[in-house]
């Protein structure tokens, strides 16, 4: 069997075609496009890089997106009245604050502030709360790109057998619950669990986010399976790999993300999508309070 590939670029190309609809919609009606601000405290390099992609998008969909950068000795209550202001400034609908922090200021505070309708990245308890509940909310933006592959490739969910590898905040857990309303029935490992591969070859779908270079080697894959490769690591002699031994696996599963060029790519793409909704939801509440005004 040779694996259809699941190809992130393309099903991006798609999505950002969508939201420049939408976006051109909502300035219609709103008279300016939606605002996104990016905060970055310090220098790490990586999230230097990750903001500079995500303008990279807003800019190419037409979403009015900024970087405010802070120096590292930013004291906390500077930060959290920072945030306080953009979560009341009406131009901005949505909030990315980029890890890591510096150690004096805690993550913790930083997500409770986020105001739930702006928090597009998913980080708040708020958010997470949501999901858990089943109620309408923003994703981890990895876990709404994964969603995103597997409703767009039509992969059936309903009474399938998922085996997440990864138990983190930003994608084994929330995934979990994403797939569970989908009605998957869904078990979680990660490094404790025993016996790891007689989980895997169970999976209809798998999904793993371990960061660990081809630790899924083909005899762990059920045929036939849908499988997900949401790990990033690079080589040392160069280039990126998946968590997934790419060649031999896609001659056993029946799907399959490359990487790069799977779940990575939509990234970016589906925090402006979450940033473009919690617009659209932010203009239905003022018309909806209007109205209210309006009737009394
Ligand atoms: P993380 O917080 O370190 O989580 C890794 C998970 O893998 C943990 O649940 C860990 O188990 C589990 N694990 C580690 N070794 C294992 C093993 N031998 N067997 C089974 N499970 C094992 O990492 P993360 O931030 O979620 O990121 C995970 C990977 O996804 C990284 O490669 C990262 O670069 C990538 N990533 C990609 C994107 C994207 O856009 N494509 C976005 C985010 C992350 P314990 O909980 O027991 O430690």
């Amino acid at each position: 069997m040779t694996a259809t590939i699941l190809d992130g670029r393309a099903i991006g190309a798609e999505i950002k075609s969508e939201l420049r609809v939408d976006i051109e919609k909502y300035v219609h009606e709103r008279g300016r496009p939606p605002g996104l601000v990016i905060v970055r405290v310090g220098g790490d390099a990586a999230s230097g890089v990750y903001s500079k992609a995500i303008l990279r998008v807003a800019e190419d969909i037409g979403v009015e997106a900024r970087l405010d950068q802070f120096p590292t000795r930013i004291s906390p209550d500077e930060l959290r009245a920072i945030l306080m202001q953009l979560n009341r400034d009406a131009a901005v609908q949505g909030i990315i604050v980029q890890m890591p922090l510096p150690g004096h200021i805690s993550q913790k505070m930083v997500a409770d502030i986020i105001s739930s309708s702006k928090d597009i990245d998913g980080i708040s308890p708020r958010s997470a709360g949501d999901l858990f509940l089943g109620l309408p909310g923003f994703l981890p933006a990895t876990v709404a790109s994964v969603m995103e592959i597997l409703e767009r490739t039509q992969a059936p969910l309903e009474g399938k057998r998922a085996v997440i590898i990864s138990r983190s905040n930003i994608v084994g857990k929330p995934l979990a619950m994403m797939l569970l309303q989908k009605n998957a029935t869904v078990t979680v490992s990660h490094s404790h669990t025993v016996d790891l591969a007689g989980f895997t070859r169970q999976a209809d779908v798998l999904v793993t986010a371990v960061g660990r270079a081809n630790m899924i080697t083909a005899d762990m894959v059920r045929p036939g399976a849908i499988v997900i490769d949401v790990g990033i690591n690079e080589l040392p002699g160069g280039g990126i790999v998946g968590d997934v031994d790419f060649t031999p696996v896609s001659e056993v599963a029946g799907a399959i993300t490359p990487t790069p060029g799977g779940v990575g790519p939509l990234t970016n793409i589906l925090l402006l999508k979450q940033c473009v909704r919690a617009a659209s939801q932010q203009l239905q509440d003022e018309e909806r309070m209007l109205g209210k005004v309006s009737l009394s």
